[in-house]
């Protein structure tokens, strides 16, 4: 999608280290980290939102499943939080679904 930032970075055209890497999504840090810890989890395909009646459910799912395998390798042995932003109310900034995964430290509610 043209002018979306998470698909220039998954294409290389904005430089930033990717900590994990496949077929379905890719793992960042978050420019403006929001806790110890803060990394966004992104699937390749652009969906806006997770509203977007094409967002795969499947790909979700997986992606859900390979935060917690992935965790131990980000420093979140002791817990995270994962958030998906969605909408004006949710606070979405950035219109490629994305899934934050929070921790490092205990997080207040
Ligand atoms: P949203 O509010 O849409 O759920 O979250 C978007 C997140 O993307 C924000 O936490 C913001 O800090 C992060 N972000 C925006 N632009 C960039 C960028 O160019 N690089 C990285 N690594 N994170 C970004
Ligand atoms: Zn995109």
């Amino acid at each position: 999608m043209k002018d979306c930032i998470f698909c220039k970075i998954r294409d290389g055209e904005i430089p930033s280290p990717k900590l994990y890497e496949d077929d379905e999504v890719f793992v960042i840090r978050d420019i403006n980290p929001r806790a110890k810890c803060h990394y966004l989890m992104i699937p390749k395909d652009h969906y806006a939102y997770l509203g977007d009646k094409n967002a795969n459910g499947e790909v979700l799912g997986r992606a859900l499943k390979k935060i917690a395998d992935l965790a131990p390798s980000l420093g979140l042995s002791n817990g995270y939080r994962v958030i998906i932003n969605q909408g004006a109310d949710g606070g979405q900034e950035v219109m490629h679904l994305h899934i934050h995964i929070l921790g490092g430290e205990k997080l207040p509610l």
